[in-house]
Formats: C-alpha cells, structure tokens, sequence
C-alpha cells in the first residue's frame, strides 16, 4: 500500500494551483519520544511533509491551515510580499523530501507566521526546526532554535490570546525547553504553574510532572 498520496493546493497570497506530496495518516509510525515528546519516527518522516510552500511565490504555513490562511491589511500584505521576494533569491527549493528541504520550509512558514503575528506557530516552526537538527545531530543548531522557540512560546504566553486548551502544552514547552538548555529555576517555575492548573486534566500535565520530579532528582 503506498504511504503518500497527492493534494492540490491553492496559494492563498497569490493564487497559483500546485500539487504537493502527503503522508497517509496510517504511515506515520511513531517508536519513541524524547524528553520534549519529539518523536523517533519509524520509516517516513511526516516532518519532511507537513509545510506546503507555494513554487511561485514561497508562501509557506502547515497543511493544515495553508488554504484557510487570510492576510488581512495593505501593509501586512506589503510585509510579507517584500520578504517572500527576499526568500526567494537567497533560498532555493528542491522538490525532494530530506532534513535540508525540511529545515529551509519551516524557516519559510516561521517567517510568515511572524508577519501574520501568529507567535505559537512561528515557536513550533523553529522547534521543528530544532529537531530536524537533532535528527541530524548538529546540536549547536539544535540549541540554537530551541531558544528561539522558547523565547516565542514566552512572548505568545506573556503577550497574546490563547485559547485555555492550548496552555498546557505552552507550558509544558516553556519547563522542557528551559530544562533542556540549563536553566534549571525557570524550567522549575514553570512546570510548577502547569501542574497548580492543569494537574489530572492534561496528558501534558502527566509529563510535565514526571519531568519535574527528574529535574528535583537530577
Ligand atoms: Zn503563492
């Protein structure tokens, strides 16, 4: 049975129809998480898939939400625009699936979620950044985008609207990626703020705790 079908898909910026390589939910096999939940895929990397790039103009965002995309106002419109061009003569795409392509299409959907002020979504962009370096295993890179993640997921925390279901993984995220990079206390702080409001309603919760107790250990 073939792992990957074909999706057409229309650029909300500019239109243009394309085509774009989808891993079926059913190939996606998962045989470990790391202490950040990353998974260790078996087989196909569904991580090399999930960010569609329009070929014309390099609009990028996750399948999930590409189409529905709306870009509201002139100067957003402008914003994006003029970077999307920059994109374009500094960076080029190849139509193969591997870390390379897969690090260079999540720093195209980082960058749009920043114009369109989308802060969860530009952390998770750099944090897969950071794992597809960890699959590689350049951990200077890796450490790199993990404070670039988590200093996103601290601003969407401090500074925007969030829906009540989504904080218990910014949470979780803001203790492990503290943890990760050393900063003990912090880490601490914030897994502790996750289990005051979220402990026995949330899978997150349930990790955040045993990651706590490593980290009191530790
Ligand atoms: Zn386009």
């Amino acid at each position: 049975m073939s792992k990957f079908w074909e999706k057409e898909f229309t650029c909300p910026f500019c239109g243009t129809k394309f085509k774009k390589k989808m891993v079926f939910f059913d190939s996606i096999k998962i045989k470990a998480r790391d202490i950040d939940l990353k998974p260790v895929f078996e087989d196909v990397n569904p991580m090399f898939y999930e960010v569609v790039t329009c070929p014309n103009c390099y609009f990028s965002a996750f399948d999930k939400d590409f189409e529905t995309i709306t870009i509201k106002g002139e100067e957003t419109e402008r914003k994006l625009k003029k970077l999307l061009e920059e994109a374009k003569k500094k960076v080029e795409l190849k139509n193969v699936e591997n870390h390379v392509e897969a690090i260079k299409r999540y720093a195209l959907s980082g960058m749009v979620y920043s114009v369109l002020n989308q802060r969860k979504k530009v952390a998770i962009s750099y944090l897969k950044i950071a794992w597809l370096f960890r699959e590689l295993g350049k951990s200077e890179e890796e450490k790199r985008y993990l404070e670039r993640a988590l200093k996103e997921f601290e601003s969407h925390y401090k500074y925007d609207y969030y829906e009540e279901s989504d904080e218990p993984m910014i949470l979780f995220y803001l203790g492990v990626l503290n943890q990760i990079l050393g900063n003990r206390k912090e880490a601490a702080r914030w897994y502790e703020l996750l289990l005051r409001k979220y402990d026995g309603k949330s899978l997150y919760a349930k990790v955040g705790r045993e990651r706590w107790q490593e980290l009191r250990r530790s």
